[in-house]
């Protein structure tokens, strides 16, 4: 069903065959609907110090550190890279205003969609750029015998962070595999282009307000409309890639 594509992923990186073992998943706007929250965040705060920014806007930039994503306001209206300081006052205030909003809600057919990954004897591992310590609670909460601490990637993890390779690559690391033998399953731009650029085939869900345009311009090699249609799919996938 999905031969197209993966013939021509595997023309594009010269890799011979693929063999899945692992799929490595991001989890804001992929697992849990958490990025209407961030980008509601991100605009309030940044317009609070004079750094325009618009929700949609937030959702180009998802997957970036905090401080890379300050920067690049701070470079459109001040001519400038923020202090030190500046940054730490406001990401705090992103944070203080991300805190207030109700917790997200699980991502409709994340949870059915993890199952089916670890019944077929798959490896799911998770690769976000969130840090926050309550994160495997959270998600042992939700997703309960899913992911392990070895087989996470958080902010702590790296040091450039989506766009860069490097996550997805630890990811790849953690998990044992190569890049033929894993899928990626992504819902932002920067997080597209990091994971293509592991060298790995990645699935695009748009649970955002972005054109599917901006995700496949990204280089995602398969689009789904939400996670839930991935999920229906999921047997196909396997088929294709097993
Ligand atoms: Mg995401």
């Amino acid at each position: 069903m999905f031969e197209t594509e993966k013939e021509q992923y595997l023309r594009t990186h010269g890799f011979g065959h693929t063999r899945l073992k692992a799929v490595l998943f991001d989890m804001d706007g992929v697992l849990f609907d958490s990025m209407p929250n961030h980008a509601y965040a991100w605009s309030h705060a940044m317009t609070q110090f004079g750094l325009h920014m618009t929700a949609e806007e937030a959702y180009m930039h998802e997957g970036r550190t905090g401080a890379g994503t300050i920067n690049i306001l701070a470079q459109r209206h001040w001519g400038r890279n923020a202090t030190e300081e500046e940054i730490q006052e406001i990401y705090r205030s992103k944070s203080d205003v991300f805190n207030a909003r109700p917790e997200a809600e699980e991502m409709p057919g994340a949870a059915s969609l993890l199952n089916k990954v670890k019944d077929s004897g798959r490896l799911p591992v998770l690769v976000t750029g969130s840090g926050q310590h309550s994160l495997l609670d959270r998600l042992n909460r939700h997703f309960p015998h899913i992911f392990t601490g070895e087989r996470m990637v958080t902010s702590f993890d790296v040091q450039y962070g989506k766009p860069n390779p490097e996550p997805y690559l630890i990811g790849l690391q953690k998990a044992g595999v190569q890049p033929w033998e894993a899928l990626v399953v992504e819902n932002a731009p920067l997080g597209i282009q990091a994971a293509t650029a592991a060298n790995i085939f990645t699935i695009a869900v748009n649970t955002g307000p972005l054109p599917d345009r901006v995700l496949t311009d990204a280089g995602a090699n398969l689009l789904f409309p939400s996670v839930q249609s991935l999920c229906d799919q999921w047997e196909m996938v396997l088929e294709t890639f097993a």
